[in-house]
């Protein structure tokens, strides 16, 4: 299980429902989110097969969930360092917290209160080191541009990155299912996701990748603009 080379500067290591990205700039190799629990030994031997040493990297997680942080402390025991997360998610991962409670849309609505229920009691967190770091218009690594979307998490962020023809990286401040991207079905505040979304799509980029579904390598401007304008009805 490898990295995926979706553009010269980005590649995906699908983990199975969550992906986590490479971005291989100017500066070295940057991960960006990474896995559950468990996934740590994957994303070490696809980062050896490109000739990545954990100490080398620089991380970023897109938001606190445990699908986008549960394999960083695997991978600080192996040597890599703190993650960069927006303030908030950083200080609730510090305090061992991995999900605020959330909005289930459509039928999942039905396993919102058992779900919601279950976080508040099993806050455990994994031990991770963090930086609150990630706040609106900071280049992160002097590679990314962090943009705050607030809404599936209030401490969502997104990366821009200007190469390869305008690179987004989404975290789950969208997904992509379905013919184009959309705001997740789980969110803390839809209004805000939606103030998010459209926010991505007044950006002119080639290319977008989700935490979850598939890539939109050269194609994403359009997908991300004729979403935007049907989240608009639908709001009115
Ligand atoms: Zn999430």
């Amino acid at each position: 299980m490898y990295f995926q080379q979706l553009t010269p500067h980005l590649s995906m290591l699908s983990l199975g429902m969550v992906h986590c990205y490479l971005f291989e700039g100017a500066h070295g190799p940057i991960l960006i989110d990474c896995g559950n629990p468990g996934d740590g030994t994957k994303i070490l031997a696809a980062l050896a097969h490109r000739n990545h040493r954990p100490a080398d990297l620089r991380i970023v997680a897109t938001h606190l969930h445990i699908d986008h942080i549960g394999a960083l402390s695997e991978l600080q025991a192996a040597g890599a360092p703190a993650a960069v997360l927006s303030p908030l998610d950083a200080e609730a991962v510090a305090q061992g917290i991995w999900m605020r409670p959330m909005h289930f849309a459509g039928p999942f609505g039905w396993f919102e209160d058992s779900i919601n229920r279950r976080m508040a009691t099993s806050q455990r967190g994994p031990m991770v080191q963090t930086l609150p770091a990630g706040v609106d218009g900071a280049v992160l690594f002097d590679e990314l541009t962090v943009i705050a979307t607030p809404g599936h998490s209030m401490g969502q962020i997104s990366l821009y990155s200007p190469v390869d023809g305008g690179i987004l990286v989404c975290g789950d401040a969208a997904v992509h299912f379905t013919a184009q991207p959309n705001i997740s079905f789980l969110y803390e505040d839809k209004g805000a996701a939606i103030t998010s979304f459209r926010r991505l799509a007044a950006l002119n980029v080639a290319h977008a990748v989700f935490g979850h579904g598939k890539p939109l390598i050269g194609s994403a401007d359009g997908a991300f603009k004729l979403r935007a304008s049907r989240l608009k009805k639908s709001n009115n």
